[in-house]
Parts: C-alpha cells; sequence; structure tokens
C-alpha cells in the first residue's frame, strides 16, 4: 500500500473543494462547455499572472508544442534542436511534424539543455530550439537566446514543468516568467502539473501578434471566421470545465510553488551530508519550482532503494530511464549509446522523491529516515 504517493490531488482539492465545485456548478448550469467565458476569464487571468500579451489555451501540452511549431512555418527536414533529457512529447511532436528533432546533452548540476552543446549543433538547416525547464527550473535563456539570435532561430519554451518560476537575465537583469522568454512558450496543465486541472489541459504564450493570431486559429481548424479555413489546423480546446478549475488554482499558484519549495529545503537539509546523495541545484539565474525533486545517486543500488521505499508505503520514481536518443521509436542511425553522456549517466543514477503541495514535515521525516537508511 503506498502511503506516500508522489503527489496529493485529492489533499490539495479538499482545501478547495467548495470552490472549485460551484465554479464547476456554474459551467454546468451554463452549458458553455467549449470556449465558454471561463475559458476567457482564464485566459486573461493567466496573461496577467504571467505578464505577456497572448495565451492561447489548447487541449495539452504535446498539442501546444506542435501548434507552435506548425506556425513558425517550419519545412520537413528542418532540423529543430531539443534535450535528450525530457519527456517524449518534446521531441515527438518535431518527429510527428516531419522536421528533424536534433538532440544535445545537459549541464550535469541542473540537467538542462547545455547551451555549448546548442551551438555545436547547429548547421544550415537548423531553425529553432526547443529549451525544456526541466523539473522546475529555467534553462540558460540569456545564452540560448544569444545563439538563437547569432544564428537567426526560433525559441520555443518547453515550460510544461516551470510555471510559475521566475528566471532573472544575468545580462540585463530583467526578471520574466518561464514561458514568456523566448518566442512562443508551451505548458501542460495535466493533473500532476505544478498548475493542473482535472483532466487534460494545454497553452500557448507569446508576446508577438502574427504568431499568436495564427495559433488561436491553428488550435481551433485553422480558421478565424467560422467554416472559413486559412491554415490546416488541429482540433485542440481548453474545456470550459477545466478553465474553472485552472482559474481557482491559479490563484494559488504562488502559494503551491512556495510549499514545493518548502519542501525541497527540509529534503535538502536532510540530505546534506551524504556524500552518496546529491540534492538539486539550481542554478543562479533562476528560481525553482519543483515540480520534481530528483536525487542524483552515487554508489546507491537505485532498484533496490525503491523496493525500500514502496516497502514502506513511500512512492520514488526514476524520470527518466531511458533518454531520447535510446528509445525504440526514436533509434535512429545519427545516435548510438555514448553520444550524451551525462543524459545517459543521469536516466541510471536519477531518482525523484514525493514532492506536492500537501507534504508535512512529519511525512518527510519518515521518507528522509527510509531514504537514508538504505543508502547509510
Ligand atoms: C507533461 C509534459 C509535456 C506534455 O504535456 P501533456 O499535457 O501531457 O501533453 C511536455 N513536455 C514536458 C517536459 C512535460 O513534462
Amino acid at each position: 500500500m503506498i502511503k506516500y504517493p508522489m503527489v496529493d490531488l485529492v489533499g490539495q482539492y479538499r482545501k478547495i473543494e467548495h470552490e472549485v465545485d460551484a465554479a464547476i456548478g456554474e459551467v454546468l448550469n451554463s452549458a458553455a462547455f467549449i470556449n465558454g467565458p471561463a475559458v476567457k476569464t482564464f485566459q486573461k487571468n493567466l496573461e496577467e499572472y504571467l505578464d505577456i500579451k497572448h495565451v492561447i489555451p489548447c487541449g495539452n501540452g504535446t498539442d501546444a508544442l506542435q501548434v507552435a511549431l506548425m506556425a513558425l512555418g517550419l519545412q520537413p527536414g528542418d532540423e529543430v534542436i531539443t534535450t535528450s533529457f525530457t519527456f517524449i512529447a518534446t521531441a515527438e511532436v518535431i518527429a510527428l511534424l516531419k522536421l528533424t528533432p536534433v538532440l544535445v546533452d545537459v549541464d550535469p548540476d541542473t540537467f538542462n539543455i547545455a547551451p555549448k552543446a546548442i551551438e555545436q549543433a547547429i548547421t544550415p538547416k537548423t531553425k529553432a530550439i526547443i529549451p525544456v525547464h526541466l523539473f522546475g527550473q529555467c534553462a540558460d535563456m540569456h545564452a540560448i537566446k544569444e545563439i538563437a539570435k547569432k544564428h537567426n532561430l526560433y525559441v520555443v519554451e518547453d515550460t510544461a514543468q516551470a510555471i510559475g518560476a521566475e528566471y532573472t537575465c544575468y545580462n540585463s537583469g530583467n526578471v520574466k516568467k518561464a514561458g514568456t522568454i523566448g518566442d512562443i512558450g508551451c505548458t501542460s496543465f495535466f493533473p500532476s502539473k505544478n498548475l493542473g486541472c482535472y483532466g487534460d489541459g494545454g497553452a500557448i504564450f507569446t508576446d508577438n501578434d502574427e504568431l499568436a493570431e495564427q495559433m488561436r486559429a491553428i488550435v481551433n481548424h485553422g480558421m478565424k471566421v467560422r467554416y472559413y479555413h486559412d491554415y490546416i489546423g488541429v482540433n485542440s480546446r481548453l474545456d470550459s470545465i477545466q478553465a474553472a478549475v485552472l482559474d481557482i488554482k491559479l490563484k494559488h499558484l504562488d502559494e503551491y510553488n512556495t510549499a514545493r519549495h518548502q519542501a525541497a529545503n527540509y529534503y535538502n537539509q536532510a540530505f546534506a551530508d551524504n556524500p552518496k546523495i546529491k540534492t538539486p541545484v539550481t542554478a543562479s539565474f533562476t528560481n525553482h519550482v519543483f515540480h520534481q525533486y530528483t536525487l542524483v545517486l552515487k554508489d546507491v543500488d537505485r532498484e533496490g532503494l525503491m523496493k525500500h521505499l514502496a516497502e514502506k508505503g513511500i512512492a520514488s520514481a526514476v524520470y527518466y530511464p531511458v533518454p531520447l536518443h535510446m528509445q525504440k521509436a526514436y533509434i535512429d542511425p545519427r545516435y548510438k549509446e555514448g553520444d550524451f553522456p551525462v543524459t545517459e549517466a543521469l536516466s541510471k543514477s536519477v531518482l525523484s522523491l514525493p514532492i506536492h503541495t500537501e507534504l508535512t514535515e512529519e511525512m518527510q521525516k519518515e521518507i528522509t529516515e527510509a531514504v537514508l537508511e538504505f543508502v547509510g
């Protein structure tokens, strides 16, 4: 029996139950299920929260990435650079659009895409870079944007794991929210994300009016005027019930991220003196919203530790056990085992512990003691 799961969405719901039930009831009573007022309200509030001109709600985070790439007018064979250490969706949409995913290795401390590796992967066919703000902290966006400017590339941020994270540019000192730094930002509202709904949902962010207009059309069958189709589009909408839930949770997002941060601090302190455990390293230019709390284990039997924790009712998980270039569907003669040594080493040594808004110190005490009991 799992006593301490990776996330506790029921516990979180209990605290906002009345508000959420009333908001869902309102949608049910209006029957405005698609593109209803709840979607417009959430869109506006998220634009304000992120300080961005345009939020385009859509069906999920994977669609957000796909629609962003569709709007950039890339041609089959164009190359898109992304990280080898991410959830599959990032590379999946590149492949689906018959573009060529070009993978690069990550920084061993932050797990985020390494700017130097991006530069080395650029060819005349490169058109865009997709940095992923993995586990809740921003990639090195200043360096990435400099590379993009130099080579005339688009930057599409995958901010599915970092909504609410703040990035401070070490050049200008400007502070921006994750997902509003590049040309387009894409996020997911999958239930377990830091801002999650009660089904599927996603959104695209941009300050660019033209791209916004186009993406707003693409998510709705490529139409601006009903039944007049200017683009080949998709059907990818955020429904009103999800928007109503998200609008309530958005008000709590900063408080949720603070709770995650506090939980991370507890773990950091508990593991600080253990030479076999490397706790998360946050880069100086970003804060960390800890979508995941991920350790790097040294000389620890990871499967044994997971089993030990499971026996005590404590969940743990490996994000991600197989690097993209070694996934069956993505086997490619351009890549072989050994090409991305940091990613490959991480995939064998990372372990994520439960992190969410409902953790108490008592729970964390039990979890950390169980980890240390095994690790020694
Ligand atoms: C969750 C996630 C996605 C996909 O989001 P969905 O809403 O599940 O489609 C994309 N990229 C990253 C990094 C994610 O964590």
